[in-house]
This record gives C-alpha cells, structure tokens and sequence, in this order.
C-alpha cells in the first residue's frame, strides 16, 4: 500500500499525485489510460472508487463550504476524456494548450488556476490521449510549413500525475518525431526520472517554475523544494532536453533584488557550461483578478498575498477578465533588474518575455 505522509509533502520529499478518491466519468473506461490508473491504485485500499453513471462528479467531492470543498478537491483525482477537441490558443508561451490534465495537487496562495479553473481544482486527467493528439496533428497541418508550439501546463502542473498516465511520455514520444511541432510543460515538480530517456529529439522544451525561498515559504504549499526542481532542471538538461526556468510570480517585497540575484547566481553555478540548448527565462510579475482575489480570501483566509488594488495597475486580459499588475515603475524596475542579470550572469541564454 502507497503511504503518504503529510509531512513529507511538505518538505518535498514526495512528488506523486496520491489521490483520496478517484472518480471515473461514464465511458471513461474504454480508455486504456483509465485501466491503467486503476490498475495502479487497486490495492489501496484508502482510495475511494466512484464511477458515475453521468458526468455530474462535483456532487461526490465533500465539503460545506469553499473553503473545505477545495481542500477535498486537490485530494480527488477525475478520470474522463476530452470532448471538444477544440484546442484553446496559448499566449504568450505557444499557439495552442495540449489538453492532458487540468488541475493541479499543490496548493500555492497565488496560483493563476484560482481564475482559470476556480469552480474545477480537482485534478481531471483525459484519458482519451490518442484522440488528443490526432487533433494536434491537424493543428500541425493547418499551419504548415510553420512550426506549431503546444503547451502541455497551461491548466495544471501534468508531474505529479505522469507516473501513471505517461501522458507527457506519450506526447514526448509523438512530438519527438514532428519535426514540425514543439513541445513544452512547466513544473514545479522534480519527478522527471522517467522521462529521461525517452527519444525527444530536442522538440519538446521541459521549464522549472522557481522562485525565492521567501516566496516559496510564504506562498506556496504541497510543491516540491526549489533544489529538487533545480536537481531535476540540470537532469533533463543532461540528456539533451531543451531547458529553461520561469521565475514566476515575482514579487517586490524588501530585498526582493539580493534575493531574486540569489536564486540567479545558485542557478549560474549549477548549470553545465556545456549543455546543447540555451537556457530560456520567462519571468512573470505577480498579477491577480478580482475572481482570483475572492476566491483566494476564501480558501487561505490568512494569506498575506500582496492584493490591495490601491498598489496596482488594472490592466484588461486577454481573456476577457482584467487584472491588477505592478504600477508601471515596478515593472520597468523588474525588466531592467533580470534582463541585466541575467545578460550579466549567464552565456548560453535566451530571455522569451519579461511581463
Ligand atoms: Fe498552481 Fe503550479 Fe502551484 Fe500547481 S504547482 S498549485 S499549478 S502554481
């Protein structure tokens, strides 16, 4: 039986997904992944089992108010498939999302899936990989001969569930032998053992979400640590993978400079000088919505995240939703501190976007 200790999420030490219920959409089972996971799971016997015979899954995740109901949420994994195979488009990272997980186990203050998926944080895995990926391909197609880039993290953290749903192998795999597609995920996660050997052929590009230990500490909860994501980064670099970091959100707090010049400087020691790739950087000042906003009061009621509209600038989305960034100043303060640092600090390099 797979035991998981609280404890050790919390220090890191543990980085796959154990659900508390699983839940199984109607014809979901038809699913070679779906077999699989309940293959994985089917002696432990702590996990509750659900199959619907509808698509009505809220309903069995507990909890009387929000606050309860996420908490019960981040611990219920949904096995269905992905209907509507319409792709949604992904800036500024790719031209469009892959749709393989949605949701993510960890619970960090800030996350930006509080907007996006704020009445949905459970964990819902698509089953169906083949029909996704035949739909990439026409997306492929439609754009040749350009290049078409997805992104497999735009909804969820995809690590912590790979060990039994091989969707990011599966996608590796397919888009390892495209030359005319790329792809990439980020995580905050380290497991990436088994991705290490799969024939990718450089196409898909694997980015580590870092940040301070300040803002680690104070923000984030159930990820793992900043050195296991780092470890994991010089792995994957290793064999050949496109590699990069977002450093993401970043906050200006008092010493946020020596402490953000201190992550960079750990990430200039560690990094082989030889590697096949240069290093990407996208970095992410913190920015929330007024969704986000009333959601997060609810669910960490004692956040001490930085969201007094008086200190910031509204700013429309490209969603439809607008959102409250750093005054300008800030972020004309936050563009010129990383780009000089990081053209300082490192030689094999490519900045994507500072926002
Ligand atoms: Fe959100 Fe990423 Fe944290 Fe998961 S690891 S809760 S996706 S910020």
């Amino acid at each position: 039986m797979i035991i998981v200790k609280i404890e050790d999420l919390k220090k890191g030490i543990v980085e796959m997904f154990i659900p508390k219920r699983i839940i199984i959409e109607k014809d979901a089972m038809e699913y070679e992944m779906a077999r699989q996971i309940l293959d994985t799971f089917k002696n432990n016997s702590d996990i509750e089992i659900i199959y619907l015979d509808s698509n009505k899954f809220k309903q069995h995740i507990p909890g009387d108010d929000l606050y309860s109901w996420y908490r019960e949420s981040k611990k219920s994994l949904v096995i269905g498939a992905k209907k509507s195979l319409k792709f949604q488009t992904c800036k500024p990272s790719a031209h469009y999302q892959l749709p393989l997980v949605s949701g993510c186990m960890g619970h960090c203050e800030y996350c930006y899936l509080n907007t996006m998926l704020g009445d949905r944080p459970f964990i819902k895995v698509n089953a169906n990989i083949e029909d996704i990926l035949l739909q990439a391909q026409k997306y492929i197609d439609e754009r040749l001969p350009d290049v078409t880039i997805f992104e497999g993290a735009a909804t969820s953290d995809p690590i912590p569930v790979e060990p039994y749903t091989h969707s990011l192998e599966n996608s590796i795999l397919f888009f390892g032998k495209n030359s005319k597609a790329r792809f990439r995920f980020v995580t905050k996660y380290n497991d990436v053992e088994s991705l290490l050997n799969l024939e990718h052929n450089g196409n898909t590009e694997i980015r580590f979400s870092i940040n301070t230990q300040h803002v680690i500490d104070e923000y984030e909860h159930f990820t793992s640590s900043c050195n296991k994501r780092l470890e994991a980064s010089i792995k994957v670099a290793e064999v050949g993978y496109p590699m990069g970091y977002l450093i993401a959100p970043v906050f200006v707090y008092p010493n946020w400079k020596e402490e953000y010049h201190s992550l960079l400087l750990k990430l200039r020691d560690i990094l082989p000088d030889n590697l096949k790739y240069p290093v990407t950087f996208e970095i992410i000042s913190h920015r929330y919505t007024m969704t986000a906003k009333n959601r997060i009061n609810q669910v960490f009621p004692d956040n001490q995240l930085p969201m007094n509209e008086e200190d910031r600038k509204f700013k429309y989305g490209q969603f439809g939703y607008g959102k409250y960034v750093y005054p300008k100043e800030d972020l004309d303060e936050i563009k010129q501190f990383f780009y000089k640092e990081i053209e300082e600090l490192f030689k094999n390099k490519e900045v994507k976007y500072i926002i």
